[in-house]
């Protein structure tokens, strides 16, 4: 399992496969995964998902940005997405990532860019989850987060739970909407549990822990076990729905997604689109090896 897993994170950050995927559209069953190639298809589905009281979390697909041009040409996207969503009025934020905004070129730039972000979602009180990527990232992303959330207040990150130290970053952040997440990509065991049933359990404490002092927690995992334990602890600990929301993936446990919502609970469906699947799609293949069939599916429908 863990072969396999190393083997699609693997793929995911091949940058030559990357590119490559750009040229060819959706392709291999990313298209049940990923909401189009473009803002047209997104708000669409969007739309669709809003008829059923769910809103959604809008992330303009990117990685592996390495020129400046590239990431100019990233935000400019991020920027059109935000004046789509306010244009439609759709039910719908944004999700980014750091490093497709230029933190591996130079940080000063990739926080101009996040600030123009953040300052325009600010003018149409639309909020901005900053995605956490790995542990190289992780404290350039907090560090951009502590500045932002000095000018704005709709702006907020993720936990990985994978982490040995994510209930002191937690802590940190209390006072934010965090998003919690058991964590996506492949760290060292000496920073990192390794083990499922131990993210599973940090997963838990952390949701826990912000359920009761933090701001506004979004719990993101397709996982029942966890979904079903939360729900007896809000129950039990009268924590209002209000507080907190269910995330998951674009396409992923849709009857699940839906049954949430019409149990009245927040739900926010995490709606991905764009051109640049291919990372995206693979780090899904490494996540569930099941999702292999989405492959074989497309491949055998041919
Ligand atoms: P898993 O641990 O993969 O699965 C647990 C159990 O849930 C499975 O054994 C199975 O019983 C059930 N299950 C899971 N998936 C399915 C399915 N498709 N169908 C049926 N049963 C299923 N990671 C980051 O590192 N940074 C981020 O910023 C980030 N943002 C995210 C945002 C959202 C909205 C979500 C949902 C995930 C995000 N992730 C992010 C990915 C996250 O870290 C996990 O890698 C991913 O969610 C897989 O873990 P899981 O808890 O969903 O379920």
């Amino acid at each position: 399992m863990s072969m396999l897993k190393d083997f699609f994170i693997g793929l995911s950050q091949n940058q030559l496969l990357n590119s490559t995927a750009k040229k060819y559209g959706l392709k291999m069953g990313a298209q049940s995964v990923v909401a189009g190639t473009n803002i047209e298809e997104a708000i669409k589905s969007i739309r669709e998902l809003n008829n059923h009281g769910i809103s959604c979390t809008v992330d303009n697909l990117g990685e592996f940005v390495y020129k400046k041009e590239e990431a100019a040409d990233a935000k400019e996207k991020i920027l059109n997405v935000i004046e789509a969503i306010h244009k439609n009025n759709v039910d719908a934020h944004i999700s980014l990532k750091p490093t497709q905004l230029g933190l591996d070129i130079d940080y000063d730039f990739c926080l101009s860019n996040l600030r123009e972000i953040v300052d325009k979602a600010n003018r149409y009180d639309m909020f901005v989850n900053i995605d956490m990527e790995d542990f190289t990232h992780l404290e350039p992303t907090f560090q951009i987060l502590d500045v932002l959330s000095m000018e704005y207040d709709n702006v907020g990150t993720v936990i990985q739970a994978y982490f040995h130290h994510a209930l002191e970053d937690l802590k940190k952040y209390e006072n934010f909407r965090i998003r919690i997440v058991k964590g996506a990509y492949k760290e060292s065991p000496e920073i990192a549990y390794q083990d499922k049933s131990e993210i599973d359990k940090n997963f838990i404490n952390l949701t826990e822990w912000h359920l009761l002092n933090g701001k506004f927690t979004s719990i993101a995992t397709h996982d029942h076990r966890i979904i079903n334990h939360i729900k007896e602890f809000v129950k039990k600990n009268n924590i209002p729905n209000d507080k907190f929301e269910f995330q998951m993936l674009y396409g992923f446990r849709k009857e699940l997604q839906l049954k949430l919502a019409s149990e009245g609970y927040n739900f926010c469906t995490y709606v991905p689109f764009g051109d640049d699947w291919y990372g995206y799609f693979m780090r899904r293949l490494a996540e569930r090896p099941q999702n292999v069939n989405l492959v074989a599916k497309q491949v055998f429908n041919k």
